[in-house]
């Protein structure tokens, strides 16, 4: 389940970002995107047919291990359930949940109306069931902080004698799988839930936890949950009902106390409007949301003040003990070094674009003089970034 968000920044881009950017990508181009936008192209004219055509070609085409690959086969899934082929719906969907990366994007199915004549189906309903059924890995640590992996995003569970604190849902889907990793670590019922960030797969559970639970986040988030989710075009789930709204909204930085342990949330909002990062000052756990997230920039479009948040984040950062064990949003464990790196790359990646601007160069120059450096998409996104907000 990891580089979701890799996932996501590349989709941003297939999506339609500018189409500087669009010439940026093409410059690696890959056999599916063709037919892939032939689908987007179908999809949009109403070419129900084309639309099936096109995606199942872009899906065969997908090489192995790439990261939008379940990202077109749901494309495919959809587009055969449009088109009557009901069978090779669910044969796609099963593809996608067999994939090693973000299989559990089949849980936006059933919210999905291309689904909806088959949704009755028992094939449908058994790859549904596969979301139900995960077996989730835990991992310790430090102090009585837990990780759970596999539910979409990392959940950092602290499992107290008077109950669980828990960072992130999961996707709704995997709730079940999740309760039962919380009583298998000895979790007695969940007091606290932290949301760090308005993304479905961090806060699909927040509406059945926030029933017993007391929930906390931004109010950047508390908006966002107020209003539909939108996966793509077409296909949004509802806004959440009232169970999951913040019972307390963290706007600045706030200590809470729980099982006897400080815990210090700070705003870290820079991947969407409403993010949080928490550290466990006695387990020496921080779990940084998608903040942080591994091959990643650390800014996303709409970043406001992106070198405040970078410098704030540095203090937030230098105030933990040395040895404090880091979790992303999806990754693999890591350490407080790992995050100074990707910061450090982050603000030299600015400073090269911002003398880029400087001296006039268009994004494509800019994109290509960087690349042995730089990733292109990441020059180009900053590049947009600056020029988007007159920096
Ligand atoms: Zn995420």
């Amino acid at each position: 389940m990891r580089a979701r968000h890799v996932v996501l920044v590349a989709l941003y881009a297939a999506l339609g970002l500018s189409a500087a950017f669009s010439a940026v990508y093409a410059q690696d181009a890959e056999a599916w995107r063709a037919p892939f936008a032939a689908g987007e192209q179908a999809r949009r004219s109403g070419d129900v047919a084309g639309y099936a055509r096109e995606m199942a070609n872009a899906a065969e085409a997908m090489p192995a291990g790439h990261l939008n690959r379940p990202f077109v086969q749901y494309h495919a899934a959809r587009a055969a359930a449009l088109d009557g082929q009901g069978d090779n719906a669910v044969r796609w969907l099963r593809t996608a949940w067999d994939e090693d990366i973000e299989s559990l994007m089949i849980s936006f199915a059933p919210f999905d109306p291309a689904f909806s004549a088959i949704s009755d189906s028992s094939g449908f309903r058994a790859v549904m069931d596969l979301a139900r059924d995960l077996s989730l890995m835990t991992r310790f640590l430090g102090g009585n902080v837990h990780l759970i992996v596999g539910a979409g995003s990392n959940v950092v569970v602290k499992v107290a004698t008077d109950g669980v604190l828990m960072i992130d849902t999961g996707y709704g889907s995997a709730l079940p799988a999740l309760q039962k990793a919380i009583r298998d670590l000895g979790g007695g019922p969940i007091r606290t839930v932290i949301v760090t960030h308005p993304h479905e797969d961090h806060m699909g559970a927040a509406a059945e936890l926030g029933a017993q639970a007391e929930v906390f986040a931004h109010p950047g988030t508390a908006a966002a949950m107020a209003e539909p989710y939108v996966f793509m075009e077409g296909v949004s789930i509802p806004p959440k009902p009232a169970s999951a709204m913040p019972d307390v909204q963290i706007a600045a930085d706030t200590s809470l106390v729980f099982g006897g342990e400080e815990i210090r949330v700070m705003p870290t909002v820079a991947h969407t409007a409403g993010d949080l990062s928490v550290y466990f000052t006695e387990s020496r756990v921080a779990h940084l949301g998608d903040a942080f997230l591994v091959g990643n920039p650390m800014l996303y479009p709409g970043t406001v003040e992106p070198d405040a948040f970078l410098d704030r984040l540095d203090s937030f950062l230098d105030a933990m003990h040395p040895e404090t064990v880091v979790v992303g949003g999806h990754e693999e464990v890591t350490d407080l070094d790992a995050v100074r790196d990707q910061i450090g790359v982050t603000r030299d990646a600015m400073q090269f674009v911002r003398t880029s601007i400087e001296d006039g160069l268009s994004i494509e120059e800019t994109a290509r003089s960087g690349q042995d450096r730089f990733a292109p998409q990441w020059t180009a996104f900053f590049y947009q970034l600056f020029t988007q907000t007159g920096d």
